[in-house]
């Protein structure tokens, strides 16, 4: 994706106020992140463990969309192995977590919210270009191409954002 600032990610947030995107926590290296390597950005609020958050360019919409998560981070033992529903990779316990976003809208007022198997720190991206290795040190062995996994990955995220 093309990099973002600041400003362009705190302008993307679908499902929060106004007031909360302006204070919400934003990572202060945007300036050096591998932009070109990312399908999407996602990063967790270290002043709150169990909020993350997911920005992505849309293509089909020409603009960048984002999204505030809400998770349980997984005790040990709790989850066993278990998979990321947008880019497939397995991990052992704790590695995936169910993220819920409260919906846009009136929906999200009346308490309505929407959730997905992700990995917990959101960086599929790096693990469909092997940046990133999952602790059980392993993919499943895909037939398709980086590009279609990318293209199926980003299909999953865009599935899961219209829900929102
Ligand atoms: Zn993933």
């Amino acid at each position: 994706m093309k990099s973002l600032t600041e400003q362009d990610i705190r302008g993307s947030f679908v499902n929060c106020s106004k007031g909360e995107a302006k204070r919400l926590f934003v990572p202060r290296d945007l300036g050096e992140l591998a932009w070109d390597d990312l399908d999407f950005l996602g990063w967790r609020d270290p002043g709150a463990p169990d909020r993350s958050y997911l920005v992505t360019e849309r293509a089909d919409q020409g603009r960048p969309v984002g999204v505030a998560l809400r998770f349980q981070p997984a005790r040990r033992g709790f989850l066993h192995r278990s998979m990321c529903s947008l880019c497939l990779t397995t991990h052992p316990r704790g590695g995936v977590s169910l993220m819920t976003a409260r919906r846009a809208g009136a929906a999200g007022r009346e308490g309505n919210s929407v959730g997905a198997y992700m990995c917990t720190d959101l960086a599929c991206s790096l693990y469909l270009r092997d940046r990133k290795v999952p602790d059980s040190g392993m993919r499943i062995e895909e037939s398709l191409t980086l590009e279609e996994q990318i293209a199926r990955t980003l299909g999953n995220l865009y599935g899961f954002l219209d829900k929102v």
